[in-house]
């Protein structure tokens, strides 16, 4: 017999012969509400006997829903870790298999071992693998294998919700799950008595992240003089893996750069491997293009500081600026985003300041080339021309225009994304850049005004680069040499480079 000597039926979940994880709510942060309610499992595990006198029924099974990555399966190993207890963790993929009968066995182990161990802890990652909704009247269908695949995974399911309802015997259990397609779970799965707690497990917010970043970095030797606040910031949407990751990738920098500890720098190189990619090799750029660039990038970058500085305008101050060539991109300019609510709130004078920064790419070129203006700038005028029409149309914040008769048409295919809470992604996504189809009938005074007003800001922001142009052709001159320059690298040029420095100082 082929198959002999082979046990299918016993679950792999192996718990640690110490029977803990190691893991303690200290070393989860950014989903404070979900430990606040998932203490009370503690609290049972510690002590079963108590709650049974008192008479309260702990919960039956506990489903975690949420995104990948923010810490479903690291908060379940914190409650058998807090408690002290055996914790026995599969995934719902491993028990679809195609071998009749050996789920549902694999099923029966796992509950049985844990009962024989309580109080203890079962995980079932994924659970949608293993649980998706039923066919109802078994689907024949001509493929036999798909047939025998989904009878076999009905099989395992129908005895997880055997074990579920049979759990009142195995006191001193508790069962948790995991998922991020709750949708596709079987309604059965999900009736009280069963999973009675449905806890969400949140992306982190900014705060979140801050906390998740410290406990990384307390694991490793971060010097104390890295910032985490700037990535907790910078990195709207990313989950607590990632942030994880981000730190272990610098780590690796920092020892292949011979640092001892990591240093900022470590941690920017790391943010750009794990955003745009390592630095491509091969696609070096020949000193000409390297000069367009970096005048391009800082023209919007300087254009940024000077409008914070003499303005006070709320715009995005620059972090870096890297012309180190990445993945895709030749070039990456890093800012520093405001907090949400200046998004969701952005005035006139604010997004008109916007509207400079990205003018000041071309803006620049024409300070140091004169006319002899090139292609590199021409992202950032599109992005200009694109928010000055929001300006005037669907924000209509310009001398408020009349739009006569029916919104025009590309105005209903435009996706109005508002302000939102997080925001995933890069700086500008809650601009939604979709062009309108490109036969739309724009209005001409449309039209007229938005070439006004991107003529009018650019040509302020000319006037205030030819005023600093000593200070850009320094920081230009320093970008090319590092390849990358910081923000303060930045503010201290102009502090030593005011407007109008005669240029023969550069020289
Ligand atoms: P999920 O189960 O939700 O897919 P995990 O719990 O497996 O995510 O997270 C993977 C790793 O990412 C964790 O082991 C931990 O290092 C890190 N991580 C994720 N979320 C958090 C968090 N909220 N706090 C701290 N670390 C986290």
């Amino acid at each position: 017999d082929l198959w002999q000597g082979i046990d299918f039926s016993r679950s792999k979940a192996e718990a640690r012969v110490d029977g803990s994880t190691g893991v303690k709510f200290s070393d989860v942060a950014g989903i404070d509400e979900a430990v606040e309610e998932l203490q009370e499992l503690v609290r049972y595990l510690k002590n079963p006997e108590l709650f049974d006198k008192i008479g309260i029924k702990p919960p039956h099974g506990v489903l975690l829903e949420g995104p990948p990555g923010c810490g479903k399966t690291l908060v379940a190993k914190a409650i058998a870790g807090e408690a002290g207890v055996p914790f026995y963790q599969m995934a719902g993929s491993e028990f679809v298999e195609v071998l009749v009968g050996v789920g549902s066995a694999r099923i029966r182990d796992l509950f049985k071992r844990a009962k024989v161990n309580k109080p203890s802890v079962i995980f079932i990652d994924e659970i949608d693998a293993l649980a998706t909704r039923r066919q109802g009247i078994f689907k024949e269908s001509t493929d036999l294998l798909y047939n025998a695949a989904t009878q076999e995974r009905e099989t395992t399911l129908n005895q997880l919700l055997i074990e579920l309802d049979g759990f009142d015997t195995g006191k001193g259990v508790i069962f948790l799950a995991a998922t991020n397609r709750r949708d596709l779970l079987d309604p059965a799965l999900l009736r009280p008595g069963r999973f009675d707690r449905k806890i969400k497990i949140c992306p982190p917010g900014a705060k979140g992240r801050l906390d998740i970043l410290k406990i990384h970095a307390s694991k490793v030797k971060m010097s104390d003089s890295v910032d985490l606040s700037i990535y907790s910031q910078n990195l709207p949407g990313w989950s607590g893996a990632k942030l994880a990751q981000l730190v272990q990738e610098a780590a690796l920098v920092a020892v292949r750069k011979g640092h001892e500890s990591i240093v900022q720098s470590d941690m920017d190189d790391a943010v750009d491997r794990l955003t745009v990619g390592p630095r491509r090799i091969g696609i070096e750029l020949g000193h000409h293009g390297q000069c367009r660039r970096a005048t391009t990038e800082m023209g919007v970058a300087i254009t940024s500081h000077l409008l914070r500085r003499y303005e006070s305008a709320k715009v995005e101050c620059c972090d870096r600026i890297s012309i180190i060539p990445r993945g895709q991109t030749l070039s990456q300019v890093v800012f520093r985003r405001l907090d949400d609510e200046s998004y969701m709130f952005e005035r006139r004078p604010q997004l008109l300041h916007r509207l400079q920064v990205f003018l000041g790419g071309r803006a620049a070129e024409e300070v140091i080339y004169g006319r002899d203006t090139s292609k590199a700038s021409v992202n950032y005028l599109a992005d200009a021309s694109w928010l000055a029409r929001k300006i005037l149309t669907i924000w209509n914040l310009e001398n408020p225009m009349v739009i006569h008769g029916e919104p025009p048409p590309w105005r209903k295919k435009v996706k109005f994304v508002g302000p939102r809470l997080d925001f995933e992604g890069s700086l500008y996504d809650d601009y939604d850049l979709t062009e309108p189809p490109l036969n739309f009938k724009l209005d001409d005074e449309v039209a007229r005004r938005t070439e006004e007003l991107v003529r009018d800001m650019y040509d302020r922001t000319l006037a205030m680069l030819q005023r600093h142009h000593a200070a850009l052709l320094k920081a230009v001159k320093v970008l090319i040499s590092q390849e990358e320059i910081s923000g303060e690298e930045i503010d201290f040029i102009l502090d030593n480079y005011p407007p109008e420095t005669p240029i023969s100082v550069l020289l």
